[in-house]
């Protein structure tokens, strides 16, 4: 395939900023901030005003979770100050929310709220809310004005960016869903600092993938700010969380609806990835994070094994992952169980698993060349216990 996209080089006094979204009449702004929440009704008034459907909202649904919600309050009041009424929907938080049921009763509050094609829903919290909020924008009255105030570090570099919106079904994860861009996304990162540490390690994970797959200099970046990202220094996880949004815009510009393959790049990880969590139970022993972090490292060792890449790119992409508080290994999986999961990825072809795989550092490649015993080996090291 199907290089990945060459960015525009990392600009080293990169400054926090707006990063906007290409995609035509469905193009839109990110802005990237750092406390001052009433900034958003402004930002929010003018991206509706944008859009013929926004022209004159009225009002608008927050869609937040429970321990989101108390610091959801100070973006819903700067929506007030522009003169749009607020109806707060509170979910509980957690996957189980992202349900047909769920989004069933949020409609309803739409109904029930005499919503037009001119009201907007507002989703404020992480990927959770942000998928089911904009599924319910996506689908009520066919499509209404979707804002995004994404509060996991997860949301902010990847989930919010792209339109992909989903529910889930008991057997099948996202597999009612739509694409449905927001107007404007509004990424405030103090809302990390009430974030659990957990939850942040794992953002990083697919911070640390977007300098694998696209952009060398930016794993430089990420290796020299680790700890300042750990700590929440404003302007290195403002820099860092623009240059993901930037990165991914890119990618979905160029493969909006997931049509080229384009968009396949940001699978790095998440082959071997999916299928530890997968085995490892869903919400059991890994965390989606988690187990990219250790899924990226064993795909490195597959690219190793195709000489695609040397033993020094991976010993590297550990040492980060091990800075960042992240696994880099799945000791007591079962291998034979991962590589069963791994038949059922949705990017496989022909019964062979595809895999994305560096070629150097910024620059990977779909590929199916793994063969049998490479993967077998590989899966070994990775359920091996720490030596
Ligand atoms: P999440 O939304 O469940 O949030 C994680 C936890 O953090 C939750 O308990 C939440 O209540 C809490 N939380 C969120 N923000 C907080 C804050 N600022 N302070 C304190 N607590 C806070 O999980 P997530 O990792 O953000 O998102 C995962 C979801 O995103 C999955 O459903 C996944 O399928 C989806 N996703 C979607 C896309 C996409 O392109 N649409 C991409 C990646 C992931
Ligand atoms: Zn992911």
């Amino acid at each position: 395939m199907t290089d990945a996209p060459a960015p525009a080089p990392l600009d080293p006094d990169f400054k926090p900023r707006t990063v906007h979204v290409p995609l035509g009449e469905r193009s839109y702004d990110i802005r990237i901030v750092s406390g001052a929440p009433e900034g958003f009704g402004p930002f929010a008034r003018s991206a509706l005003e944008a859009t013929r459907a926004g022209r004159g909202c009225r009002v608008a649904l927050v869609i937040t979770d429970a321990n989101v919600e108390p610091i959801a309050e100070p973006f819903a009041r700067a929506l007030t100050s522009e003169g749009i009424a607020i109806e707060t929907a509170v979910i509980p938080p957690g996957e189980a929310s992202k349900s047909l049921d769920q989004a069933a009763a949020l409609l309803d509050r739409l109904i029930a709220l005499r919503a037009d094609r001119h009201a907007a829903v507002v989703a404020i919290g992480g990927g959770v809310v942000g998928d089911l909020a904009g599924f319910v924008a996506a689908t009520y009255a066919r499509g209404i004005p979707l804002l995004m105030v994404p509060t996991t570090l997860l949301a902010q570099v990847d989930s919010s960016v792209g339109g992909k919106v989903a529910v889930n079904r008991p057997a099948a994860k996202n597999i009612v869903g739509s694409f449905h861009q927001p107007i404007g996304v509004w990424i405030d990162t103090e809302t990390l600092i009430s974030l659990p540490p957990r939850e942040l390690r794992c953002g990083m994970a697919e911070v640390v993938k977007y300098g694998v797959i696209l952009d060398a200099p930016f794993f430089d970046l990420i290796e020299r700010d680790a700890t300042a990202l750990l700590t929440l220094e404003p302007e290195a996880v403002r820099r860092v969380v623009a240059r993901c949004c930037e990165l991914k815009a890119e990618v979905v510009s160029q493969d909006e609806r997931e049509e080229t393959g384009l968009r396949a790049v940001l699978n790095f990880g998440h082959t071997i990835g999916h299928a530890i969590e997968a085995v490892a139970g869903y919400g059991q022993g890994f965390q989606h994070g988690e187990a990219v972090a250790a899924g990226m490292v064993a795909e490195a060792r597959l690219a190793e094994r195709l000489g695609w890449i040397d033993h020094h790119l991976t010993d590297r992409l550990t040492r980060l992952l091990h800075h960042l508080g992240l696994p880099t290994r799945a000791p007591g999986l079962d291998p034979s169980a991962l590589r069963d999961a791994m038949t059922l990825d949705k990017k496989n072809r022909a019964g062979r698993i595809r895999y994305v795989l560096p070629r150097s550092l910024g620059q990977v490649e779909l590929t199916d060349a793994p063969t049998e015993a490479d993967l077998i080996a590989v899966l070994a090291d990775l359920t091996t216990p720490d030596r």
